[in-house]
């Protein structure tokens, strides 16, 4: 297990292009002796009977996944590779609310781990944890989430009004293992 200290990775600075001059403070006092870090992220569930999951910007990944770089010499601390996650809960809403379709994530990272401004980007990465909006995903539709439906290639929120066949939360807890929640409205 290796912690780096990182001011910022090059994909976020891409992504948020911002700059960050002393994060020293960000990082955990007793970093050394911490083995995995949890983090949130949103994402597409694509595939629900292989549990794949598909980023927003690139990359898919199953339930428990370990990253694979295309790089022949990947030195972990300088590449981009690996799983990234916001460390606040927060950070990850506001995306969430960007993006349709979207879910958040509860993911724990670890094996080799690099904590930036935003939170981690690790070499391995177990999803422990399902977060769906709270409304149906149907265009002006403010009924609560019943499941999920399929549409675009993503499972995206539905309510009961407005289809009578969907993946409930509880079918989705049981064939993922995992607790799925609905996210309470305020968020
Ligand atoms: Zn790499
Ligand atoms: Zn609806």
């Amino acid at each position: 297990m290796k912690f780096y200290k990182e001011s910022i990775t090059k994909t976020y600075n891409i992504l948020l292009n911002k700059k960050v001059e002393n994060i020293n403070h960000l990082i955990p006092s007793n970093y050394e002796n911490i083995n995995s870090a949890t983090g949130y992220k949103i994402a597409y569930l694509s595939d629900i009977n292989i549990f794949l999951f598909r980023g927003l910007v690139h990359g898919s990944y199953y339930l428990y996944d370990k990253a694979i770089c295309n790089k022949k010499a990947c030195n972990f601390l300088s590449c981009t590779c690996g799983f990234h996650a916001f460390k606040d809960k927060k950070r990850a809403l506001v995306e969430l609310s960007k993006h349709i379709g979207t879910i958040m994530l509860e993911v724990e990272l670890y094996s080799d781990i690099v904590i930036h401004q935003f939170g981690y980007r690790g070499r391995e990465q177990d999803i422990i944890r399902i977060f769906l909006p709270d409304k149906c995903s149907k265009f002006l539709c403010s009924n609560p989430t019943s499941g999920l439906y399929l549409k675009d290639k993503c499972y995206q929120t539905i309510c009961s009004e407005h289809k009578n066949t969907f993946i409930s939360i509880k079918e989705l807890r049981i064939s993922f293992g995992l607790d799925v929640l609905v996210l309470p409205s305020e968020y």
